[in-house]
């Protein structure tokens, strides 16, 4: 398409000209001056450039086309850095490396001065940016709808072993050199006011919303390069700008301070992304967010409709829009707003075009994530927003009394109002009842979403109710992050599975090769090296790379249950100390995660961790058998570090928590064998790879229920298992904290006296048992390498591609549009 696109047409020295003249004019930097951050940042507005052209290109033949477009919202988009992957799937990698190479420059040192953008907190924002790569990468036409946040996720480091959390500037003073502003898409957004009735110039009765305030809505493109394929979708995100800084009718009223505040209030609308994971407050300036970004996204949507000369009832033909979770959900009355209102359709017209243009992704189960907001602050904040929600529901109520005549307990179990003192709107319910398809992300979270959650809409409305495992791009999650282990498959298989991964299932044939196995084990010993060489120049820790290196990597959240791993550490700590027939193969515990600042018990974990860490590696008496660290700062860039370099992929979760999980996914592809529970994606993993080649443990879904249902007495495993008691002892004692006995009792208490919710102490000895068997098992260097090639083998089922080819066979209904 351009001279750009494509690695074939690339101009070395004409590459080497523009950084240096970028350098210089963009940057003001004279080479012989040139920090590595400098090249980093021209060698970003150069290859963004590159980037920008093709995006362009890409735009003007996607509005060519006359297929259905994908419009992709999420509150959040976790891309991570962008130049290293830009670079792979412009297929320019080893061209820019040897051109920089003859500047006397590394490309690997350049590329470790960006800051990962941090625009979400974990698995769902991860998600969507897997999805994008892999829209991009099978040439599907989409755009990525999200919010530019000035500051991402907290960045994390700690103090004595307690989390503190500081604001992410990812722009840095120069900005960041991939995004593009975009003023000509510029959209307004309205706040607060009130509706007004008017008769129309032919005497018809219509409603319009008079705004308290507008803001405005500038886009920044990202650049999502598809792989080698010369096609570039935006991710683009909206900022808010607040004009004019005061409310001239409160301020001429004298209300000087009240005419500032709520343009205060929006003016930090895009300011900050919500630190929570699985988790709702229902702040008021987080709905301002939810409703700026669909506004922004929904108008846009429109504008290109309509720009192309198309019709508002070819809308669903030509555009569908994905909901990522209930965050974006306020786009439905946004959408019927603009339709019945500045449109001039009717009710039932603008219905029919809603119910066929939105899908539904549904990622939790667990009732304090599912969304709510307060009636009464949707009224002051869109007035005519929730007119169109009691309109909404009032036809499903009617729908309801059709199917269960007289069910005054459907009715209420269902309406998207909940009633009570303070009513609360259910954005989960507004979501499914307009929504063509609504789809759970992992094949048991699926089952229960229908069994569970809501069962009386899938008989409502049979077949709407669907299922779509998630995934992840095996462009990051192996090419690029995994490079050795990369070329070995790629010495046997040719690279065509980096485009389609199931052609992965060619190493099954490998698995016995002793050579291949070899092979196989020494780069995972390389990635060890290089992991513990980082750890060593950062935390100033000696790890030992023939432990078995095991993971526990994501959000801090009890049901994630990284306090299960704690306990096992240390009964391995109580049993090398007191029982002198007891060895284990050397082990290394390696956590990172964030915790939600809120979330003190969260937090009291981490400090555990921490504290138990510190003993546990400097006591001399365990001969190195076992090391505990908790790297800082869980981002993308440190998961692509630390992935690679794994054995042992910890997905603990109580049954029926974890919707998915992707973690297990990119653990598993680079020949991590997975210990976890029957929930989420591990299900599928465990029936892709075989019992043989994964350590499952623990509580099933229904005997967790069954369990809650009796009664769960977390008491009675303490008392009964000495192991458990000693495990838990020594957090309520000085063992770890000598200077302040009794420091880490808050995380004893939770799993005691506040009844342990997520049933940790009675899985314990379970998952101690399928511990020992991995301890037994690595013992085996041959027969573990074949498991571990396995689960790189048998997991190409998870590669996002194929998530959204199901999602544009099953739910799209997109002809393929290669
Ligand atoms: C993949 C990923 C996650 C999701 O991990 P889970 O184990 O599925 O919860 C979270 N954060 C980052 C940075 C990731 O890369």
């Amino acid at each position: 398409m351009t001279m750009y696109s494509h690695g074939s047409n690339f101009d070395k020295e004409q590459f080497q000209r523009e950084l240096r003249q970028v350098l210089k004019s963009q940057l003001a930097v004279i080479e012989k001056n040139a920090t590595t951050k400098d090249w980093y940042l021209a060698l970003g507005r150069v290859l963004s450039q590159y980037t920008s052209m093709n995006l362009l290109d890409t735009e003007a033949f996607i509005d060519g086309e006359k297929t259905r477009k994908i419009n992709y919202l999420s509150l959040e988009f976790l891309i991570g850095r962008l130049t290293g992957n830009n670079l792979i799937n412009l297929g320019l990698y080893e061209k820019i490396e040897e051109a920089l190479q003859e500047m006397d420059l590394a490309l690997s040192d350049i590329l470790e001065e960006e800051r990962d953008p941090a625009l979400g907190n974990g698995g769902l924002g991860r998600l969507a940016a897997c999805f994008m790569d892999s829209l991009a990468s099978q040439a599907l036409p989409a755009v990525g709808y999200g919010l530019h946040y000035e500051y991402g996720l907290f960045k994390q480091s700690f103090a004595a072993g307690r989390q503190v959390e500081s604001p992410d500037t990812w722009r840095e003073a120069l900005g960041y050199p991939w995004e593009r502003r975009r003023p000509e898409l510029t959209q307004t957004v309205g706040f607060w006011g009130h509706v007004e009735q008017y008769s129309d110039d032919r005497g018809k009765l219509r409603k319009r919303w008079v705004p308290g305030l507008k803001v405005e809505g500038i886009a920044w493109d990202l650049p999502v390069v598809g792989y080698q394929n010369e096609i570039t979708l935006p991710l683009r995100l909206w900022e808010c700008h607040t004009g004019d800084p005061f409310d001239l009718a409160r301020f001429n009223e004298g209300d000087f301070v009240g005419a500032q505040y709520p343009v205060l209030e929006a003016s930090n609308i895009t300011k900050v992304l919500y630190p929570n994971d699985n988790h709702e407050q229902g702040k008021t300036l987080r709905l301002m967010q939810q409703y700026f970004h669909c506004a922004c996204s929904v108008g846009d949507i429109l504008r290109r409709h309509l720009a192309l000369g198309r019709e508002l009832k070819t809308l669903p033909k030509l555009e569908t829009i994905q909901l990522n979770d209930t965050h974006p959900v306020i786009a439905i009355p946004e959408l019927m707003r603009l339709l019945i209102d500045d449109h001039d359709l009717s009710w039932d017209e603008a219905w029919d075009i809603c119910t066929r243009t939105f899908a539904y992704t549904n990622h939790t189960l667990l009732p304090e994530a599912l969304e709510t907001w307060s009636e009464g602050l949707i009224a002051h904040l869109l007035p005519r927003h929730m007119e169109i929600i009691f309109d909404i529901n009032h036809e499903l109520m009617v729908k309801v009394q059709q199917q269960w005549p007289g069910d005054i307990g459907k009715m209420s179990k269902l309406s998207i109002i909940q009633e009570g003192d303070h009513r609360q709107v259910r954005m989960a319910n507004l979501a499914v009842v307009t929504s063509y398809a609504v789809n759970g992300v992992a094949a048991l979270h699926s089952d229960l979403v229908k069994r569970d959650l809501f069962p009386e809409f899938d008989k409502l409305y049979p077949r709407k109710l669907t299922n779509v495992t998630n995934g992840v791009t095996p462009r990051r999650w192996i090419k690029a992050c995994n490079p050795a282990l990369s070329s070995i498959i790629t010495e046997k298989l040719g690279d065509g599975w980096i485009r389609e991964l199931s052609e992965i299932e060619g190493l099954k044939a490998f698995a016995d090769d002793k050579e291949f196995q070899q092979a196989f084990m020494t780069v995972k010993k390389a990635n060890k090296q290089k992991l513990a060489d980082w750890v060593e120049e950062h935390h100033g820790i000696t790890l030992n790379t023939d432990a078995i290196f095991d993971v526990q990597i994501k959000r801090l959240h009890e049901y994630k249950r990284q306090h299960l791993n704690l306990l096992h550490i240390l009964s391995l700590y109580h049993r090398l100390l007191n029982e002198p027939e007891f060895d284990i193969h050397p082990r290394v515990f390696i956590f990172a995660a964030k915790a939600a600042p809120g979330y003190a018990i969260a937090k009291d974990i981490i400090y555990a961790i921490n504290r138990v860490a510190e003993t546990v590696n400097n006591d001399q008496r365990l001969n190195d058998k076992l090391k505990v660290i908790f790297l800082p700062d869980y981002r993308v860039s440190l998961a692509e570090l630390i992935i690679p370099a794994a054995d042992i992929s910890e997905q603990i979760s109580t049954a029926g928590k974890e919707a998915s999980g992707t973690g297990n996914m990119k653990l598993a592809m680079n020949g991590a064998l997975t210990i976890g529970t029957m929930d989420g994606a591990n299900v599928e993993i465990r029936e892709e790879v075989g019992d043989d080649n994964i350590f499952i443990f623990g509580l099933k879904v229904d005997e967790v229920k069954a369990l809650q249902a009796r009664g769960y007495d977390s008491f009675i495993y303490y008392d009964s298992d000495p192991q458990l008691k000693a495990c838990l002892n020594m957090l309520q004692d000085d063992t770890f904290t000598p200077e302040r006995p009794g420091e880490l009792i808050s995380v004893a208490r939770n799993l005691l006296d506040y009844g342990d919710p997520y049933l940790v102490l009675a899985d314990f000895s379970a998952y101690c048992d399928a511990q020992c068997a991995v301890d037994k098992s690595y013992r085996d260097q041959s027969s573990w390498a074949k498991k571990a090639i396995l689960n790189t083998a048998l997991t190409s089922k998870f590669s996002s591609d194929r998530s959204i080819q199901d999602y544009a066979n099953n739910i799209w209904r997109l002809s393929s549009v290669r």
